[in-house]
């Protein structure tokens, strides 16, 4: 669904399908100009990096794995719990692989330094991330992200994956929720 079809579920949209494709397609340039010559395995993280692992891997004009994990530190609220618990573990054994963390968001970017921690463990020989969207002023701490979509305000926001209560990940569009739909 688009935004104008829920249009009253949302205080507006912050980032568009059509801007959304055109900056996948520009970060996979970047990516495949960055890995020439190297393997790489995306691992997607579950459920709210679904559609950006879809468009980006086939934005990539090259070969590359592709893995998923599913870790949760939300539960159904609107913040971050720091707990950050593994749901689904990799099928793949990343020792001495180049990865990249493909991440529909980075709000207090606890879940993804835990991540990269725990890659880092397993004896990877690189771990980058690809965010498609960041929110700078909900930091709570310092993530290294070496490829960012888009810097957004610190509101809750859903659509193209990401979700509040498992609606609107099929929203097309990233919009801010309306208030009077979770308080
Ligand atoms: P963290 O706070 O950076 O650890 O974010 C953890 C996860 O919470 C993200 O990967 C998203 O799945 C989810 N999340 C964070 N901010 C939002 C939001 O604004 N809307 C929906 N989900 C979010
Ligand atoms: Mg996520």
């Amino acid at each position: 669904m688009r935004a104008a079809q829920i249009e009253a579920d949302l205080s507006r949209v912050l980032v568009t399908e059509e801007e959304i494709y055109a900056k996948l397609i520009e970060l996979a340039a970047q990516v495949a100009a960055d890995y020439e010559g190297k393997e790489l395995l995306l691992v997607g993280v579950l459920k709210g990096a679904v559609m950006v692992m879809a468009d980006f891997a086939r934005a990539l004009p090259r070969h590359v794995e592709t893995d998923w994990m599913a870790v949760s530190s939300y539960g159904a609220g609107t913040r971050s719990s720091g707990v950050v618990q593994i749901r689904k573990d990799l099928d793949t054994d990343i020792h001495g692989k180049h990865v990249l963390i493909v991440e529909d968001i980075i709000d207090s970017g606890l879940t993804l330094s835990w991540l990269l921690e725990n890659f880092a463990i397993r004896g990877a020989e690189s771990v980058e991330v690809l965010a498609l969207l960041r929110k700078p002023d909900a930091a709570k701490v310092h993530v290294e992200c070496r490829y960012v979509g888009f810097d957004i305000p610190n509101e809750f926001v859903v659509g193209y994956g990401l979700d509040y209560a498992e609606k609107y990940r099929n929203l097309r569009d990233v919009a801010v929720l309306a208030p009077h739909v979770y308080s």
